[in-house]
């Protein structure tokens, strides 16, 4: 009660002892490590070419609720490296269910699921309303970076350093390839003459 009334007569002066916000006019700042239900990255502008979920299925079959339901699809697209990966045909999750434990995060492979700090889904709808699709889960890079800036940041270096990877890769495996097609008719040429 002396807490209580510390606050209440004190918040009169002091910002620090007003220790509620008039929700929902006033809402207190998400910090960088909230999470509320998963949403799926894509880069650059469009979600559709961007989407870097390539369907593995790997977080619907580790969703401790199994509250995500995955199509692959048949054909494949360009990755971000620009290798034809495979796509989510249909990609749901139920948040009605969903418990945010983040597990789809942990084990996703290829930095597509994240989680959002976003928190007033609230419906009438308790059916069809709380499945979320796929348009609605794609999110750009850029959200990512604006709620989690600090892990986005080590995620896009990550990122960075193996295209980089591939891209040397690929260069060194096409000159060698190069190389050796140039070499051929020289052993050519030393056989015939012997
Ligand atoms: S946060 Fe947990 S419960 Fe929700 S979709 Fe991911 S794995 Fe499933
Ligand atoms: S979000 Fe990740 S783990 Fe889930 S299907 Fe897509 S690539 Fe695989």
């Amino acid at each position: 009660m002396a807490e209580t009334a510390k606050n209440f007569f004190g918040s009169y002066a002091y910002a620090d002892r007003l220790t509620t916000v008039a929700y929902p006019e006033k809402r207190i700042p998400q910090i960088e490590n909230a999470r509320q239900f998963p949403f799926l990255i894509f880069d650059g502008d469009d979600p559709h070419k961007g989407l870097r979920c390539v369907a593995c299925q790997i977080c619907e079959k580790e969703c401790p609720p199994k509250c995500i339901y995955i199509e692959k699809s048949k054909d494949k697209k360009p990755d971000y490296m620009g290798k034809a990966q495979y796509y989510p045909a249909r990609f749901d999750i139920d948040i009605a269910v969903c418990m945010s434990c983040q597990i789809c995060v942990e084990v996703c492979p290829f930095d597509s699921i994240k989680m959002n700090t976003q928190y007033e889904l609230s419906t009438h709808d308790r059916f069809g309303a709380l499945l979320i699709h796929v348009d609605q889960l794609a999110k750009s890079n850029a959200h990512y970076r604006a709620i989690h800036p600090t892990e986005a940041a080590e995620v896009d270096a990550r990122l960075a350093a193996e295209k980089a990877k591939a891209a040397a890769k690929a260069m060194a495996d096409k000159e060698a390839k190069a190389k050796a097609a140039t070499a051929k008719p020289a052993v050519m040429m030393v056989g015939t003459t012997t």
